[in-house]
């Protein structure tokens, strides 16, 4: 038997709900170092799938700040807006596995995890203009060995419920898309603030479900502001400045757990920052900056 050698590919994969701030260019660093010390490509990826929240202009600010510190997407730049239809033909296939019901539960209701009320009332599909669609949970456990957490472990109905793969309001959720996108791109790794580990075990379940190979998971370290909650675009965390892109690269590094670097230049930083990148140095817990 001759074993099937993937090409390492890495991605970022920014919402365009603002300008990238601290916390997102350490992630940008972070999956583009991670993959390149391994030879491989590195994307990009606009998450724009959920217009209400994307702020005008955010797209292209976001490339223009990125490639001011020296990342480039090895590839075109894909676009969720432009995949619509891959992520319904995915949704189609998990409808004929008979995996997905409808729901028409008030969102809020939930405050964690979804305990099936609409599991068994068979309410129809197609009336979907009121309705959620979400994915039957089925498996008793669902584990994930994190290149940088370990392990861990999810049960139904204890930290699991089943999760929505289409809004009511008709929008793919991000579950579903992210990933049939890292499928579809043929993701290898996925390295990503630790805020998103809850949606790990989904995105496991799709792709148990469309029997692909999930990607290896790195989960690091979210940058906290000095409020001890997440930097985040929506609540105004300031833009890194493109003029500083040697000092904004280094603080990242050192977010990291990684050596800062003396370079002049942003390529020559880069290519000695690939060199010496070594993820059992990020720090385990939430960092300040
Ligand atoms: N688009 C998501 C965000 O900006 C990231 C998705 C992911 O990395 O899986 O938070």
């Amino acid at each position: 038997m001759t074993a099937v050698i993937r090409q390492p590919i890495g991605r970022f994969a920014p919402s365009p709900t603002g300008p990238l701030h601290f916390g997102s260019l350490v992630t940008a660093l972070a999956s583009f170092l991670n993959i390149k010390a391994r030879g491989g490509l590195w994307l990009v990826r606009m998450e724009d799938l959920d217009p209400p929240r994307e702020v005008p202009g955010a797209q292209s600010e976001i490339l223009t700040q990125l490639a001011a510190h020296g990342l480039v997407s090895d590839r075109v730049v894909l676009k969720q807006s432009e995949s619509i239809e891959r992520y319904e033909a995915a949704l189609q296939r998990l409808i004929d596995q008979a995996q997905i019901y409808a729901c028409d539960c008030p969102r809020k209701r939930f405050v964690s995890h979804y305990p099936g009320y609409c599991r068994d009332r068979g309410l129809a599909l197609e009336s979907v203009h009121q309705h959620a669609l979400r994915f039957r949970i089925q498996a008793p456990r669902i584990s994930l060995k994190d290149g940088h957490l370990g392990n861990h472990v999810w049960h139904p109905n204890e930290n699991l419920g089943d999760f929505i793969v289409k809004r009511r309001d008709q929008l793919i959720a991000y579950q579903l898309a992210v990933v049939v996108d890292d499928i579809y791109q043929g993701v290898t790794e996925v390295v990503r603030g630790a805020d998103l580990l809850d949606s790990t075990p989904y995105q496991l379940a799709l792709y148990q479900a469309l029997s692909e190979p999930p990607p290896q998971f790195w989960h690091f370290p979210v940058v906290l502001g000095s409020d001890g909650s997440k930097l985040s675009k929506q609540t105004g965390a300031p833009a890194v400045e493109d003029h500083q892109a040697i000092q904004n690269l280094n603080r990242a590094l050192e977010f990291l757990g990684q050596a800062t670097l003396n370079s002049q230049d942003i390529p020559s930083l880069l290519e000695s920052a690939i060199t010496a990148w070594d993820p059992r140095r990020v720090p385990r817990l939430l960092g300040r900056t």
